[in-house]
């Protein structure tokens, strides 16, 4: 097809980035996959024998920080110029914030924020030189509102939504789109194999956390939205001619951060003489 891109995705081993290389490789693009082990970079390869050079899988852990832009240059290369880089990599911390280490906040951030960043330094310097790509980093409804039990998840997909949105602003002179990408909850390997959970030790949150933790659990495959439609819809938004700064998925994202806005709103206005007092 006369509108193939070549494609980089973190993460392909399952869920979103899997889905989106499948489409992707289906609607004619090339996809150069990440995989954290041999045995999965090889399926990935294994499963588009059909289509020769549309999938090439890389070993790349994102918080591999001396790494990406080595295996940036080489696919640069050696594979060609990439025309979308997606920051899919990620993983969901869950713990009280009293009961979460300062470990578990560093890797969260490590592979949320940090990797992602690591990864649109160095596909920049080459995009703005050719003037053209699109950066897309999967957020989520966590990046714009929260609940008690993620801090340390939505701390880390709030920061990634303010280097997008900046960086939006930065390169849109360049011809270079960015877009936050923010699923609601999908039928992923998210909440269940993938997540982190700090274990309980203050009987004080029983109350409040014990329900989120029960019900995240058991809702996991459970979710309403499908990755393989979240696929469709990004492959949409990479042909769009102007690509906005964030793109919600799913209606429980829409109704719940349009529920944030309206209350964020209100609280806006009930302290509005306070806010403006400190003027002159
Ligand atoms: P998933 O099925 O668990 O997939 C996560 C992918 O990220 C896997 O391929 C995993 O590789 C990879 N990954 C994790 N840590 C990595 C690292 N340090 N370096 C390289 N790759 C790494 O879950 P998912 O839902 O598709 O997650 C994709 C993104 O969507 C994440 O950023 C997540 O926060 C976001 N998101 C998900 C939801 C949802 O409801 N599912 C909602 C909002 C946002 P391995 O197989 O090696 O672990």
């Amino acid at each position: 097809m006369s509108t193939a891109k070549t494609f980089f995705i973190t993460g392909v081993s399952s869920g979103f980035g899997h889905a989106l290389a499948r489409a992707a490789i289906e609607a004619g693009h090339r996809v150069i996959g990440t995989l954290r082990n041999e045995k999965d970079r090889q399926r990935f390869e294994v499963e588009y024998l059909s289509r020769p050079g549309q999938a090439h899988g890389v070993l790349l852990d994102v918080t591999d920080f001396d790494a990406v832009p080595r295996i940036v240059a080489e696919v640069e290369q050696k594979i060609g110029p990439v025309d979308v880089l997606v920051n899919n990599a990620g993983y969901g911390h869950e713990g009280i914030f009293e009961e979460s280490g300062m470990d578990e906040l560093k890797r969260q951030f490590d592979v949320n924020v940090f990797g992602a960043v690591a990864m649109m330094k160095a596909f920049v310097p080459y995009m703005r030189q050719r003037r053209r790509g699109h950066l897309i980093n999967i957020t989520s409804m966590g990046g714009f509102i929260t609940m008690p039990g993620i801090a340390f998840y939505c701390g880390s997909k709030f920061a990634l939504e303010g280097i997008s949105e900046t960086l939006h602003k930065e390169l849109q002179g360049f011809n270079i789109a960015v877009t936050a990408v923010a699923p609601g909850s999908f039928r992923t390997d998210w909440a269940g194999r993938s997540m982190t959970r700090s274990p309980r030790s203050i009987a004080d949150y029983d109350e409040l956390f014990e329900p989120i933790r029960e019900s995240r659990m058991a809702r996991s495959g459970k979710q309403p939205g499908d990755p393989a439609k979240a696929a469709q819809a990004i492959l949409k938004l990479v042909q769009s001619a102007h690509p906005p700064a964030h793109l919600l998925l799913g209606s429980d994202a829409l109704g719940l951060v349009r529920g944030k806005l309206e209350q964020f709103d209100a609280s806006l206005t009930e302290w509005e003489a306070l806010t403006r007092s400190t003027d002159g």
